[in-house]
């Protein structure tokens, strides 16, 4: 399988609106962080993780082709909000989400249009299934394990595929899901920025313990702020086999 990292900023992107700090200011790429997204493809299956108000952007330069699952993680406007910009792929067929019991409420809630009974003719065609952490789904030939992990005090879903894990938004996680991690060999997981604690996210050090706990043979993180500094950098004080993920990273997993 391949992921491509579609996006790796916080919930207002980097640069961040109105700031004119040097990251902010960077011409390397890589310091340009859209928010957090990913798409996750094997040789028949492409599933997209999370859509927020970038993915028009970030799907642009990609081969236009089907998808084959939409995976939320939580129902935050940084990880839904792109879902109406997902319109054109249903000349495919309707457009399948996956999400928790609260996020498939707020979809309906903040989307009402897409899911009333007579639909308004051009609004995208979306099917909601919900889905229940520890209850393996398989979509195309991906398996999918969904597991639990905490946003402050909203529990959220995260994503084992194989042997890779895909965690984002998360704060703490119960003891009890660690088995669920065993032998990941490849994890993608939030960490916001080094320092002042955050009430719903990890920072850097949270992570690199996380990370060291999961004991995973690479680790990339994403969500990051513009406090990470830059790229080149920042990446540099990361134990070996951890690294800042940027936007347009693949990796073969
Ligand atoms: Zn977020
Ligand atoms: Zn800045
Ligand atoms: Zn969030």
């Amino acid at each position: 399988m391949r992921l491509t990292f579609l996006g790796t900023g916080t919930s207002g992107g980097v640069p961040s609106l109105g700031c004119s700090c040097e990251v902010c200011r960077s011409t390397d790429p890589r310091d340009r962080r859209l928010r957090t997204a990913a798409l996750l493809e094997s040789d028949t299956t492409r599933l997209l993780i999370d859509c927020g108000p970038d993915i028009r952007q970030q799907l642009l330069p990609l081969p236009f082709r089907q998808l084959d699952g939409v995976l939320l993680t939580h129902i935050h406007y940084d990880h839904v909000a792109g879902i109406d910009d997902l319109r054109p792929f249903c000349i495919f067929g309707d457009i399948n989400i996956y999400a928790n019991a609260s996020t498939v409420r707020g979809l309906k809630q903040t989307m009402p249009y897409c899911f009333t009974e007579k639909l308004y003719p051009g609004v995208p065609l979306l099917k909601l299934h919900t889905i229940t952490p520890h209850q393996q789904l398989h979509l195309g030939d991906i398996d999918i394990m969904p597991i639990e992990v905490m946003h402050d005090w909203l529990p959220i879903l995260g994503y084992r595929f194989g042997s890779l894990a895909y965690i984002t938004d998360m704060k703490t996680m119960a003891p009890a899901e660690y088995k669920y991690l065993r032998g990941v060999e490849t994890l993608v997981v939030n960490a916001l920025r080094w320092e002042k604690p955050h009430h719903s996210h990890m920072l850097v050090p949270d992570a690199v313990k996380f990370a060291e706990r999961i004991g995973a043979r690479r680790t990339y993180f994403v969500h990051m702020t513009h406090q990470i500094g830059f790229h080149a950098e920042a990446n540099r004080l990361l134990p070996d086999g951890m690294e800042f993920a940027y936007d347009g990273l693949t990796i073969e997993v």
